[in-house]
């Protein structure tokens, strides 16, 4: 059965815990998950993808940090715009190249995107999302003074600039992307989560210094695209119960229901697993048929059901357990 697809890559695929990413390392990495995405694709599936940009972003304030002597500096909505412009290359470019050598014609588009957030979300008086470097305590004193930056300690690794996270609303170019997929194209879309615009007293649209998480981004557009499936590829082969404790269980099925339960029971931290299973729960809510979370390295295997976690919404239980007890 062909399906429409929404895969979201998790920062680990271009950007592996301990490289440097040079240029060259990023794009060895980007090809690695090209070619399990054609994989997908030969299947007949339908697929738009969306990519985290963490490290990136990252790099691109330090880069305006270190230069803002000489060259402005970019506000952050404008730095998670040129991380969608970086990385919508090399996937596109990555992509397009396997396609060729799999012998397949299908034109790859990369969109930039923007998310409406609203500007009275909690997150904006007290932001949650660390952002960039770390810094030394007096160098964090001295730019919450100087810039006005909020700056938080993380976990005795340092200072680091935190940024509000608000709940994506709608995205912009959702109903644009949804055309190019129906005319056959592989969309590249809401990288980084989407820029983040506001809307203003007038109606206008304006950028906000804040990111949105990308697995939140991923459900609205998962949602607009009339996905039937959204596959979350992080770093881990499975989500567990008890996640780094002795008595962790990985988990093959769950249900809407079910995630429900294990999140208010703590199992998924804020940060890393709690927003990817949010994202299920609203995609599975709005008509979503699937979400499974697996490695980059597992995705084609997940897909064919063979690992990761695959979460369903309730109705599809109680549908298969009929057809069992007939
Ligand atoms: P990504 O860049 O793909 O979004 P994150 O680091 O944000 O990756 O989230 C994936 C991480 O979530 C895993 O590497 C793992 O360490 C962590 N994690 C937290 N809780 C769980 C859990 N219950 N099951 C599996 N992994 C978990
Ligand atoms: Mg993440």
């Amino acid at each position: 059965m062909c399906a429409r697809i929404l895969i979201a890559l998790g920062g680990n695929a271009i950007l592996k815990k301990g490289q440097r990413g040079e240029f060259d390392e990023q794009m060895r990495n980007v090809r690695g998950v090209c070619k399990q995405i054609v994989e997908i694709i030969k299947m007949g599936h339908e697929v738009v993808i969306t990519h985290g940009n963490g490290p990136q972003v990252g790099n691109i304030l330090l880069q305006n940090e270190i230069a803002r002597d000489q060259v402005p500096q970019m506000p952050l909505d404008v730095c998670v715009a040129e991380s969608q412009g970086m990385l919508g290359y090399m996937i596109s470019q990555a992509l397009q190249n396997e396609l060729w050598r799999a012998g397949i014609k299908k034109p790859v588009v990369s969109v930039i995107t923007r998310v409406l957030v609203d500007k009275n979300d909690p997150e904006f008086e007290n932001p949650s999302k660390p952002i960039g470097r770390f810094y030394s305590k007096e160098e964090a004193e001295e730019l919450m003074k100087l810039r006005g930056w909020k700056m938080k300690e993380d976990s005795g690794r340092g200072w680091r600039r935190v940024v509000p996270s608000p709940r994506p609303i709608a995205i912009l170019e959702g109903v644009t992307v949804k055309h190019l997929v129906d005319m056959g194209a592989i969309v590249i879309a809401a990288g980084g989560g989407g820029i983040p615009v506001v809307r203003d007293v007038n109606g206008e649209l304006e950028g906000v210094e804040a990111v949105v998480d990308k697995d939140l981004a991923s459900a609205k557009l998962a949602e607009v695209i009339k996905a039937d499936i959204m596959l979350i590829l992080t770093d881990v082969e499975k989500v567990a119960l008890n996640f780094g404790k002795p008595n962790q269980r990985f988990l093959d099925l769950m249900t809407v229901e079910d995630a429900i339960r294990y999140y208010e029971e703590g199992h998924f931290p804020p940060g890393s697993m709690g927003p990817k299973i949010l994202a299920a729960i609203e995609f599975l809510r709005n008509g979503g048929k699937k979400v499974i979370i697996s490695s980059i390295e597992k995705g084609v295997e997940a897909l064919e059901g063979k690992t990761g976690t695959h979460i369903i919404p309730e109705a599809s239980v109680s549908r298969t357990i009929a057809l069992i007890g007939e």
